[in-house]
């Protein structure tokens, strides 16, 4: 297979991390019979400081063109930069909104996934954690209450806002249909998560949920209010496979739910628009504190890579294999420093290594 992937290397920590997941793709390439090429996609200060624009219009054809686009990061330090000098529009976060939205991606997919090498990071008790969980958040990304009509008017001397949620049944159905085909290739159950005792864009959702199940009979699908999901993903997170749901209530319980891994910094993340095409985006920042110093954890990028493997290019297999290194190199003690121990813990058959070593270790292991 050839695949055409864009690449974002983007500032800060972005290309020392982003060379090592070319690293494992590279790897994957020769083990399992791939070719992968590659395109530069300038974005954020980087593309600011060539073209005095966050995002030009050839980099969003460049990205338009590949099958996928692989991110590291962007973004510098906001107190310091030069780049947050400028109008809002200008900065470099403003390009990651307009790649976002010229190619129409309206899935986000945030993985929840407790290593049980760093179970130690894992606030939950013991007994809740058991064998470790692994669940994937789809939030949808481009509707509700973030891109509804809203206004703050003054009446009588009293101020009032109005945010309003809109969500149409076309809306609904692509991203759920998203959600079932994500839960295919996994443990085949979605819980469809709303707010279908009070909101009418939730009663919505939950008749289009069910009619789009219709279609996918071997996946188990459920109902949970979101009240009451917030909960269970504390009090037993092994119960859920897919969660599924819309904007706001995505933003806040995929947060959580990576929160009680105890490791948000190995995330990965993806969006998606429904052809097969992804943006496989960090859910952390740039890092400007540690660029430059061959210390960057790569490993959620390396994830992303494997996001990118089986969910642009089906590639199940690559991407499992992928994962396997990584849980491997964990097993065999090997940490960058920010999952190093904490303080008081034991580091008896640890070993801390830089940005390119750890990327090496998980390149030899996979296939
Ligand atoms: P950050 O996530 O970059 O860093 C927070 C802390 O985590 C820092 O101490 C950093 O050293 C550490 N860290 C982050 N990634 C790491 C890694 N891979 N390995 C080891 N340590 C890591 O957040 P910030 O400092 O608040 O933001 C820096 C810049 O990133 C800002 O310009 C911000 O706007 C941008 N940002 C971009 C995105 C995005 O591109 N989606 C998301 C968040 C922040």
């Amino acid at each position: 297979m050839n695949g055409k992937i864009g690449v974002i290397a983007g500032d800060g920590i972005g290309p020392e991390i982003v060379a090592e997941a070319r690293k494992v793709l590279d790897r994957v390439g020769t083990v399992f019979g791939h070719r992968f090429s590659y395109t530069d996609i300038l974005m954020g200060g980087c593309s600011i400081d060539a073209t005095g624009v966050p995002l030009t219009d050839e980099a969003i054809a460049a990205a338009k063109e590949s099958d996928a686009v692989l991110m590291g990061s962007i973004g510098g330090n906001t107190s310091t930069s030069p780049w947050y000098k400028l109008p809002p529009k200008l900065r470099p976060e403003a390009g990651l909104l307009k790649l976002r939205s010229s190619l129409n991606l309206f899935a986000n997919l945030r993985p929840a996934y407790l290593y049980g090498e760093l179970r130690a990071a894992c606030p939950l008790r013991d007994d809740i954690i058991g064998d470790g969980f692994d669940m994937m958040i789809m939030r949808e990304l481009t509707g509700g209450l973030y891109f509804g009509r809203r206004e703050t008017v003054e009446k009588d001397g009293v101020i009032t806002a109005v945010d309003t949620l809109t969500y149409s049944e076309t809306e609904i159905r692509r991203i759920a249909k998203r959600g079932f085909d994500i839960a295919m290739k996994r443990r085949k159950k979605v819980t469809s998560v709303d707010k279908a005792n009070v909101l009418d864009s939730s009663r919505l959702w939950r008749k289009i949920v069910e009619e789009v199940a219709k279609n996918y009979p071997e996946v188990t699908c459920e109902h949970m209010l979101v009240d009451n999901c917030a909960m269970q993903l504390v009090k037993d997170p092994k119960q859920f496979d897919v969660i599924l749901t819309e904007n706001m209530f995505g933003d806040i319980l995929s947060d959580e739910a990576s929160m009680v891994t105890g490791s948000i910094g190995m995330l990965a993340s993806a969006s998606l628009n429904d052809t097969k095409f992804g943006l496989y985006e960090p859910s952390g920042g740039s890092a400007p504190d540690i660029a430059g110093k061959g210390i960057a954890n790569p490993i959620a990028t390396i994830l992303r890579a494997a996001m990118m493997l089986r969910y642009t290019f089906d590639l199940d297999r690559e991407a499992a294999a992928v994962e396997a290194a990584v849980q491997q190199v964990l097993k065999e003690g090997y940490r960058t420093i920010d999952i190093m121990p904490r303080p008081g813990e034991s580091t008896e058959g640890i070993t801390e290594v830089g940005t390119a070593a750890m990327g090496d270790r998980i390149a030899e292991r996979t296939g």
